[in-house]
């Protein structure tokens, strides 16, 4: 009798991609493989903002009750002059995002969502999640895939359907889906912390009137946004400049005359913060250009930032990671009979929607940054604008809904 085809699915990453694609893949009856390179999941990054979009998903997947305890619902999106700290456009969240969008707009520090994502991997029996593992190669075959580990410097073959290789911006797995597009540095640098709220920092902004919103304050060339992560005990800052290539990091360092010269219009009680925060990390953003293949069809899928890194001014890095791997999963659910045929129309569905959410940050940086006749006339269309409007515009991305597969 021939041999049945593996339905093992093996995920290279325990980032935020690779995490809700193995609880994807889980609920849907496929036992997975999760390797993850660092030798444990750390408290590393700052904060993420998760819109509807990203939260339904983790609903559908039962991860949204455990991060709740973490996370924050903030009230309002509040774009504010950085120069007057007057506010110029609001859009309404907490109780009417989850209304509109049916599903809550959190803000939460990336090591929560980690780590809520994990504790639900973890106790979901078709998952093995192994850390210090560093997935190396893939050798394609008539009944799936066999993978290359290597594990305290000993390699191991595991076998599978596919591969999704969920590595992040700086992926060394894109070349098994013969694409060479390179992480590029933006030219943009984001410098971040995480400061107590009821530090120096966190109460010159609680003055300013941030509380329990997401504030995004905006200058020519600069912009600064903070919001409430840890329960609310906490705010991340993070302030966008342009900046040298530091390598690839998570938690470079710059010096801060860079980015006081970038916040040198700003309201003193901002300007003060480049201070008051302590040691800043920089993060120099990277991107992956869009039009290169996502999939082999040898059965290598790439998600998340590997796939298409883009800069973070629509907030939506993490989002598209829980959106790939949940619509991943739903596609190689639906054709059994052909994982090319389930790959091929996963990747149409996806570039489509990352398209457009890349051109969305796009905008946004160049209406955020922009100074002089431009940026007054984008305060007085915003001004104009009811807070309803606003949100209005945000219907196509955050009432996004994958099908039910
Ligand atoms: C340390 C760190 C800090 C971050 N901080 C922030 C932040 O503060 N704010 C923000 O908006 N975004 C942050 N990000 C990025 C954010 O998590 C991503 O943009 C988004 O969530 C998409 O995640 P991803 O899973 O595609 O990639 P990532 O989150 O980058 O995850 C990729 C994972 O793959 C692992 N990996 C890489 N190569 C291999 C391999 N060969 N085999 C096995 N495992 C491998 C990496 O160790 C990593 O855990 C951070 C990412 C990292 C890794």
């Amino acid at each position: 009798m021939a041999e049945a085809r593996s339905r093992h699915v093996i995920i290279a990453g325990a980032g935020v991609a690779g995490l809700t694609a193995a609880l994807a893949f889980a609920v849907r009856g496929y036992p997975v493989s999760v390797f993850e390179r660092a030798p444990r999941l750390e408290e590393v990054g700052a904060g993420l903002q998760l819109s509807p979009n990203a939260t339904r998903i983790l609903d559908r997947l039962g991860v949204l009750p455990g991060l709740r305890n973490m996370a924050v619902r903030p009230d309002a999106v509040v774009l504010r002059d950085a120069s007057s700290l007057a506010e110029i456009g609001r859009v309404p969240l907490g109780a009417a995002a989850e209304w509109r969008w049916k599903a809550p707009y959190l803000t939460a520090h990336r090591a929560d969502l980690q780590n809520a994502l994990a504790a639900h991997v973890e106790r979901e029996p078709g998952i093995k999640l192994t850390t210090g593992a560093t997935v190396r190669d893939v050798t394609p075959h008539s009944l799936g895939v066999t993978v290359s580990v290597e594990t305290a410097g000993r390699i191991s073959q595991v076998s599978g359907l596919m591969l999704v290789a969920a590595d992040g911006v700086w992926s060394d797995m894109r070349r098994l889906v013969r694409n060479a597009a390179k992480a590029d540095f933006s030219g943009q640098v984001a410098w971040r912390r995480t400061v107590r709220a009821d530090s120096v920092a966190g109460r010159a902004l609680a003055r300013i009137g941030v509380g329990g919103t997401v504030n995004a304050f905006l200058s020519p060339g600069f912009h600064l946004v903070t919001y409430p992560v840890r329960a609310g005990s906490a705010l991340n800052i993070v302030a966008f400049t342009t900046g040298k290539a530091i390598g690839e990091t998570w938690s470079g360092s710059l010096d801060t005359k860079i980015l006081k010269q970038a916040m040198r219009r700003t309201a003193p009680a901002l300007l003060q913060l480049a201070d008051d925060v302590g040691e800043w990390t920089v993060w120099p953003i990277h991107t992956v250009r869009h039009d290169t293949a996502w999939f082999s069809p040898k059965g290598v899928a790439l998600i998340g930032d590997a796939a298409h890194a883009m800069t973070p001014y629509a907030a939506q890095g993490a989002a598209m990671a829980i959106e790939d791997g949940e619509t991943l999963a739903g596609h190689v659910l639906a054709r059994p009979d052909s994982l090319t045929a389930a790959l091929s129309a996963w990747e149409a569905e996806r570039r489509r929607r990352i398209e457009r959410v890349a051109r969305r940050g796009r905008l946004n940086r160049i209406a955020w940054h922009a100074g002089g006749p431009v940026a007054a006339a984008r305060n007085l269309l915003l001004r104009s604008r009811k807070p309803e409007k606003l949100a209005t515009g945000l219907d196509w991305l955050y009432g996004w809904t994958p099908d039910q597969r």
